[in-house]
């Protein structure tokens, strides 16, 4: 693997701040200025761009590294990311309709992900965000986004709706707005348990106008196979997916560090490191953490080389996202358990992991929908015979 964009003093400076963010519900600004300068949102341009041309493998492993300092600015950055591996990977699939995000990307613009809205369990395969075509090819929306990360900075926020003016065959339509478009609010309502510093605000779009050339899809309703769309569940399931890694990582570290620390009383003083309750309570953290990595790399690594798995990614990818956010939660409740009543503190860095890793099970793909999707693998469609 190529080396991380990331030197040990820039994430221990990244570290140092997050408890800050986390306490003031504020917004990563340091940590945004210093990654940007370290080339941290252009890791996935192209080299000939200016950026580091890095696969999804590596940007997977650099997001990791991140959330282990600070797992809120890893998973707002997961947006801005996320934008930018979709546009390579189209790229690399012989579509250039998103290569203007790279070479925007490669000016410095930060790109957010302004997906959900309230009572849309459908994700991606319908929207209740009114998309209003325009004679110049352009289209207004009007609805609401909730959890928008990166409120306070991005500069491109990708807008989604849906257009019925042929009620016979509604469409979805994809776009990007960008900063200083009118027909927009962000309503500063983030106050969040844990993930804090992201502030992912609500945003209500009235009106947000999106010119023809930044109108980047057009897909009927419903589950779509365009590449466009495999581009953005896959490299969304994996990169979330990192940050929750990231969180087991560190917590782990933060155990090892405490049980070597304190000592027992009952056992003459020696280190809760040679008891041995601890240690086998810590070793299942560990085997449950170790298994992390591999899954996503070789899923990442799958991607990377374009493996034509078909139907069969739904399932691959929902469930992995599903299984990571379950065992980081498992990996950090241990943790917390072997630390003690010091890690119940509320400015401990371990209880601000426990808040944080809660986050995981509410991005998609939910539990109701990878397992809706692994049931469909293994047992077809629902055949709605019988009584
Ligand atoms: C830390 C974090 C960051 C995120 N960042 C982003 C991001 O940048 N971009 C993005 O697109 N998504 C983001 N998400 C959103 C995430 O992907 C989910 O969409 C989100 O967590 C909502 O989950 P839910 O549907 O289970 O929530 P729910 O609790 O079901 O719904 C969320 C809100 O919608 C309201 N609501 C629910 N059902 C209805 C209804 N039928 N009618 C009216 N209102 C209703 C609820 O009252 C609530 O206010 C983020 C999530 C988290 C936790």
């Amino acid at each position: 693997m190529t080396r991380s964009l990331l030197d040990d003093a820039q994430l221990e400076r990244i570290r140092g701040r997050a408890a800050r963010y986390d306490r003031d519900n504020a917004f990563f600004a340091e940590d945004l200025d210093e990654l940007k300068d370290a080339g941290y949102l252009r890791q996935c341009v192209p080299v000939a761009l200016g950026g580091s041309g890095a696969s999804l493998e590596h940007v997977l492993h650099e997001q990791i590294r991140l959330a282990t300092a600070a797992p809120a600015t890893a998973l707002a950055l997961n947006m801005h990311l996320l934008w930018t591996a979709v546009a390579r990977m189209l790229a690399e699939w012989g579509d250039p309709s998103l290569d203007w995000v790279l070479r925007e990307a490669a000016d410095g613009q930060v790109f957010a992900f302004g997906v959900s809205e309230p009572g849309n369990d459908e994700v991606l395969s319908d929207s209740l965000t009114r998309a209003e075509p325009q004679p110049d090819g352009g289209y207004r929306f009007f609805g609401t986004k909730i959890f928008g990360s990166l409120s306070p900075a991005w500069t491109r926020l990708s807008v989604f709706g849906r257009d019925d003016s042929d009620p016979g065959a509604p469409v979805l339509v994809h776009g990007f707005i960008e900063r200083d478009a009118a027909g927009y609010r962000i309503l500063e309502d983030w106050n969040a348990l844990g993930m804090r510093a992201t502030q992912s605000h609500t945003t209500i779009l009235e009106g947000a106008f999106v010119p023809a050339e930044r109108v980047v899809r057009v897909l009927p309703v419903g589950p779509s196979a365009d590449p466009f769309v495999f581009a953005i569940f896959a490299g969304f399931e994996l990169l979330i997916s990192a940050v929750y890694v990231g969180i087991g990582e560190r917590a782990l570290a933060l155990a090892v560090e405490s049980v070597r620390s304190r000592t027992s009383l009952r056992a003459g003083g020696a280190p809760l490191a040679d008891d041995l309750d601890v240690r086998s309570a810590l070793a299942d953290a560990g085997i449950a953490q170790d298994g992390q990595y591999a899954q996503l790399t070789a899923l990442a690594r799958d991607v990377d080389s374009g493996v034509a798995a078909g139907a069969e990614w739904f399932p691959r990818l929902s469930g992995a996202k599903v299984r990571v956010t379950r065992t980081a939660r498992e990996v950090v409740d241990r943790c917390v358990a072997v630390a003690g009543g010091a890690s119940y503190r509320a400015d401990s860095e371990l209880s601000r992991l426990a808040r944080d890793v809660l986050a995981g099970q509410f991005h998609p793909s939910s539990e109701r929908a990878a397992r809706r999707a692994m049931a469909a693998s293994l047992l077809g469609p629902v055949t709605g015979r019988g009584a």
